[in-house]
C-alpha cells in the first residue's frame, strides 16, 4: 500500500481539528439539554415525563458516542507528531487514503476492524 503524501497527511490532520472542535461544541450543548429534563415536574404529565426521559437518555448516548469519538480523534491527532498516523495499530500497514477521509480518526486498517467488529459482536 502507498504511503501518504505530505498534502494528504495535512488536509486529514485540518478534518481531525474540526472534528474534535465539532464534538467539543456539541458536548458541551448535551450537557444544557440533560439538564432541561429537570424543570416542569409540577406541570409535566405522565407521558410527557416518559417522552423527556427517553430524551435524556438519547442525550446520554450521544454524549457518550461523541465523547468516545473525540478521544479517537485526540489520539490520532496525538499519533501525528510521533509519525503513527495513518498506520494500523494492530498489523502496522498504511490504512488506505479513502478509509481515513471518511473517518480520519481511524486507527486500524479495514480488515482488522472487521475482525475486531466480529469478535466484539460474539462477545456477551
Ligand atoms: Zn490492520
Amino acid at each position: 500500500m502507498e504511503e501518504l503524501e505530505q498534502e494528504q497527511l495535512q488536509q486529514l490532520k485540518k478534518q481531525l481539528l474540526q472534528i474534535r472542535t465539532e464534538l467539543e461544541k456539541q458536548l458541551s450543548n448535551n450537557k444544557e439539554a440533560a439538564g432541561i429534563v429537570e424543570l416542569d415536574q409540577s406541570v409535566i404529565g405522565r407521558v410527557t415525563r416518559m417522552d423527556a426521559i427517553q430524551q435524556q437518555s438519547m442525550a446520554v448516548s450521544t454524549r457518550n458516542k461523541a465523547r468516545q469519538r473525540l478521544k479517537k480523534v485526540n489520539l490520532a491527532i496525538s499519533n501525528f507528531a510521533n509519525g503513527d498516523y495513518g498506520y494500523c495499530r494492530q498489523c502496522d500497514e498504511a490504512i488506505a487514503l479513502l478509509r481515513l477521509q471518511a473517518q480520519p480518526e481511524s486507527s486500524l486498517c479495514l480488515s482488522c476492524q472487521s475482525k475486531a467488529d466480529n469478535s466484539s459482536q460474539r462477545a456477551p
